[in-house]
C-alpha cells in the first residue's frame, strides 16, 4: 500500500513511521523547507537552541515520552524555584506564590464555575454533552458575563485563557473551552508545572525528536512541497503540490493522511468535495507569540527569583525560565497571547522591540538588557497562529462528529483530530498513531467517486 502524509509535523511523522513499520510504502509532503510544524527550534548561539514552538510535557503525556524514550532523549525539568513576579493594575509585587494577587474568595468563585463546567463536557463526545447546543453558541466572554461579578475574577479570566489555549475568550465557545480543558487533563493538571503539563521540555528542544524522526524516514520526506489538491476515485489517489514549489509534482498513492490544522486542510481543493467542512467561518486559531530574552546565566535567580511573572497588560502577559539544564545560558521566554498578540503582531518591529525591553525593566529592573528574539506564529503561512485551532460558536455541532470520519482515501490526522490532549504534541502523537490503526483495518474506502483519474 503507497501511503501519502501531508504535513510533517509530530502527527504527520509519527503516522509515516507507523505506516513504514507496517510495511507500507510512504511519502510524506510538507510544505515548509524543515519538518517539526508547530515544534520548532530557534538557534539563540551556537550552544543554545531555544523552544519557538511547543515546549512542554508532563507525565501524563505518555505516548510522547515513549517517543522521547525511543529516540534516547533526554528531559529538562522546567525550573519554578524562587519567588514569581507580578504587575497587576502597573504595581509590581513579588511572592513565594504563583498564583497572582487578586482576591482568593473570586479566583475561588471562578474556579468553581470552570471546574463544574469541565465536569460536564463528554470527553469521547463533546458534541453529545448534555446542553451541547447552548454551551457552543455561547462565547466565553459572554459565560463570563453573565455568571461572573467579581472584578478581579473577570480581570483574571482572559489572562488564564491566554495562557492555557492562547485564545481570546471571546473567540472560542464555552463548548470548546471546557472541552479543551478537559481533553488536556483538566485545569489543575494543566496549570501546573510541578506534577502537571509543564513539568518538563526536551533537553536542546522539542525539535530534536521532529529531527531523529526526519532521519529514520529519510528521503520519505519531500520539503518545500505545499499540497494544493487531492483527487480521488475508486481506483487511487493523486496528491498535488505546488504550485509555488520548487518543482510542481503529481503523487499517486492509495491512502491519504492529511495531518494539517483544520483551517489548512480546508484550503486543499478536494475531488471529489468534502461532504462536511474541516472549518467554517468561525473556526479561528490560537494566537501566541513567544519572546526569547537571553543572557549570559539565569541572573533573576541571584535575586530570588523563579523567572515565572504575570502582568495585566502587555506585551509580556506571562514570563518562564526555559534556561537551559547546565545553566551555560539565562533564557527568559515571554509570551504574548490573545488579543494581546493579534495587536502586538500588527507593530513594526522598532515597536515590539520597545514595548518588550520596557516591559522587562519593570518586570526585572535589575537585569541588563537581553538579546532579544520573537518567533510570530500569527505571521506563518503553514500554521496561522497557534498552539492550535480554536474552535468558535457552533464548531463543534457543526466540525466535531466528522473530525475523523474518512473522505473516501483520505483520512485525518493532526492535533486538532485527538479528542485527547487536543492542541497539544501529545495529541498529534496521539492522532498520527490512530490514523495508521484505521489504514489498517481493512476497509475499503468508502464514498470517493467511481470515475478514473486522467492519468
Ligand atoms: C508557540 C507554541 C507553543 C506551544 N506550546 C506547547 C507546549 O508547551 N506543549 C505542547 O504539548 N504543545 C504545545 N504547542 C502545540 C503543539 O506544537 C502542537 O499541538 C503540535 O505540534 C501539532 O502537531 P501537528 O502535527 O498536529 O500539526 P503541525 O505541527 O501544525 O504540522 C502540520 C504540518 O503541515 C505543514 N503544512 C501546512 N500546510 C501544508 C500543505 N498545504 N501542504 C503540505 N504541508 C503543509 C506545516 O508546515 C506543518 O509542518 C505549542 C505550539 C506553539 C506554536
Amino acid at each position: 500500500m503507497r501511503v501519502v502524509i501531508v504535513g510533517a509535523g509530530l502527527a504527520g511523522l509519527t503516522a509515516a513511521a507507523d505506516a513504514m513499520d507496517n510495511g507500507a510504502e510512504v511519502v510524506v509532503v510538507e510544505a515548509r523547507d524543515r519538518v517539526g510544524g508547530r515544534v520548532h527550534g530557534i538557534r539563540l548561539a551556537d550552544n543554545l537552541i531555544v523552544d519557538g514552538g511547543a515546549a512542554y510535557l508532563g507525565e501524563r503525556h505518555t505516548e510522547l515520552l515513549a517517543k522521547i524514550r525511543e529516540y534516547g532523549l533526554a528531559l529538562a525539568a522546567t525550573t519554578m524555584d524562587g519567588d514569581s513576579t507580578f504587575l497587576v493594575a502597573n504595581r509590581r509585587t513579588t511572592t513565594a506564590t504563583r498564583v497572582p494577587p487578586f482576591g482568593a474568595v473570586a479566583l475561588g468563585e471562578l474556579f468553581d464555575h470552570l471546574e463544574d463546567l469541565v465536569e460536564q463536557v463528554r470527553p469521547d463526545a463533546p458534541w453529545l454533552t448534555p446542553h451541547a447546543a447552548d454551551l457552543d453558541r455561547l462565547t466565553a466572554a459572554q459565560w463570563l458575563a453573565d455568571v461572573i461579578d467579581q472584578r478581579d475574577a473577570r480581570t483574571f479570566f482572559p489572562l488564564f485563557i491566554g495562557e492555557m489555549m492562547a485564545a481570546d475568550p471571546a473567540a472560542i465557545s464555552v463548548l470548546h473551552m471546557a472541552f479543551y480543558l478537559r481533553s488536556g487533563g483538566g485545569i489543575r493538571y494543566l496549570n501546573a508545572f510541578d506534577g502537571g503539563a509543564q513539568q518538563w521540555r526536551i533537553d536542546g528542544g522539542a525539535q530534536l525528536l521532529c529531527e531523529a524522526l526526519h532521519r529514520r524516514l529519510g528521503e520519505r520526506v519531500r520539503l518545500s512541497h505545499p499540497v494544493y489538491a487531492i483527487e480521488q476515485d475508486a481506483y487511487g489517489a493523486l496528491v498535488r503540490c505546488g504550485p509555488d514549489a520548487g518543482a510542481p509534482c503529481e503523487i499517486r498513492a492509495d491512502r491519504v493522511v492529511v495531518a494539517l490544522p483544520p483551517a489548512l486542510a480546508q484550503q486543499i481543493q478536494y475531488r471529489p468535495a468534502l461532504p462536511s467542512p474541516r472549518a467554517t467561518p468561525a473556526t479561528g486559531h490560537g494566537c501566541a507569540i513567544k519572546v526569547h530574552l537571553s543572557y549570559p546565566t539565569p541572573i533573576w535567580r541571584d535575586s530570588g527569583l523563579s523567572g515565572w511573572s504575570v502582568s495585566t497588560s502587555g506585551p509580556l502577559l506571562s514570563t518562564v525560565d526555559d534556561s537551559p539544564s547546565d545553566e551555560s545560558a539565562g533564557v527568559l521566554t515571554g509570551f504574548v497571547t490573545g488579543a494581546a498578540a493579534a495587536e502586538f503582531t500588527r507593530q513594526s518591529p522598532q515597536r515590539q522591540r520597545d514595548s518588550v525591553l520596557a516591559h522587562l525593566r519593570r518586570l526585572y529592573p535589575q537585569l541588563p538588557r537581553p538579546h532579544y528574539t520573537v518567533t510570530d506564529w500569527l505571521a506563518e503561512k503553514y500554521s496561522r497562529g497557534c498552539y492550535a485551532a480554536l474552535f468558535g460558536p457552533g464548531d463543534w455541532l457543526r466540525l466535531g462528529p466528522t473530525l475523523t470520519e474518512p473522505h473516501g482515501r483520505i483520512h485525518w490526522a493532526g492535533t486538532e483530530t485527538s479528542l485527547e490532549f487536543f492542541g497539544l504534541m501529545e495529541g498529534a502523537i496521539r492522532s498520527g498513531h490512530r490514523v495508521v490503526a484505521e489504514l489498517n483495518d481493512g476497509v475499503e474506502p468508502r464514498s470517493a467517486s467511481r470515475k478514473v483519474l486522467s492519468r
